[in-house]
């Protein structure tokens, strides 16, 4: 049983600031290694589960994050950008689960370090849906049928994860406390609540479900200022609909995520 991880840094235990996720700043180091500890808690728990393979995506920002000479040697890993799948890349059919570690939630809430991708990004709406990374990446999976089983973050994350996937196990390793701060669990603690879901999700893959995309969906992405949406409508099938707003529409959602990593890739750099 094939276990895929995508493994973001914002929502892990300890992590409160964006200079500890940027290489060079503050406390970086530190934070690659409470990201590491916690990725190997998962593979862990999902070997413990019974999976027989784990490939691990490093999901987050310049995804060299992770650490290989840390990492549990008997999963492997995905690193480099960019990538044209992003936090989902590699992801395919071939794969049973799906679980996302250090995940936040959507830009705009109360989530330590809350964005949607990057800082371009002001909201999401899927055919009426406001979505975060979580919910872009889950729809993404249930796309080619895999069902995403364990999620770990903060506890506005939490509520994002119980409304998408009530099914999946949840590991709260912290509390947000402001968009720069975190009531955390000792990394040790967090470590250990996330083996423990890791497990348990994975051994009860039978009841799990993957998430369906909406029908004919519709993206609307929301932009920080005009002069990214008007770069991002570049975008072939896109549409302006407003100042800050750009629509995408497809019967198929893969090519709707493309479309949403194309128009963010546009607007960067455009401040
Ligand atoms: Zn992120």
């Amino acid at each position: 049983m094939r276990v895929y991880i995508s493994a973001d840094m914002e929502g892990t235990a300890g992590v409160s600031g964006w200079e500890m996720c940027e290489p060079g700043g503050q406390d970086y180091e530190i934070s690659r290694r409470l990201m590491v500890g916690e990725v190997n808690a998962a593979i862990a728990g999902a070997f413990s589960g019974g999976a027989s393979s784990v490939f691990v995506n490093d999901s987050h920002d310049g995804m060299r994050t992770l650490p290989l000479d840390q990492l549990d040697p008997r999963a492997e890993l995905l690193s480099g950008s960019p990538k044209p799948g992003s936090m989902v890349e590699g992801l395919s059919g071939e794969v049973d689960l799906m679980l996302c570690t250090g995940y936040h939630a959507m830009a705009g809430s109360p989530s330590t370090l809350a964005h949607t991708y990057n800082l371009t990004v002001q909201a999401v709406d899927l055919s009426g849906q406001p979505v975060g990374e979580l919910g872009l990446n889950a729809y993404y999976a249930g796309s080619l049928g895999v069902p995403v089983v364990m999620v770990s973050g903060d506890q506005v994350l939490e509520a994002e994860a119980q409304d998408l996937l009530p099914w999946a196990h949840y590991a709260r390793v912290k509390q947000a406390h402001g968009r720069y701060g975190a009531l955390s669990l000792a990394a040790a603690s967090a470590q250990a609540a996330i083996a423990r879901a890791a497990e348990q999700a994975v051994r009860e893959r039978a009841r799990m479900q993957p998430l369906p995309p909406p029908a004919n969906p519709e993206l609307t992405v929301q932009f920080t200022n005009p002069g990214q949406a008007q770069v991002a409508a570049v975008c072939p099938g896109a549409e302006r609909t407003a100042p800050l707003a750009v629509r995408f529409r497809h019967a198929q959602y893969s090519e709707v995520f493309r479309a949403f990593r194309t128009m963010v890739s546009l607007a960067s750099g455009n401040r």
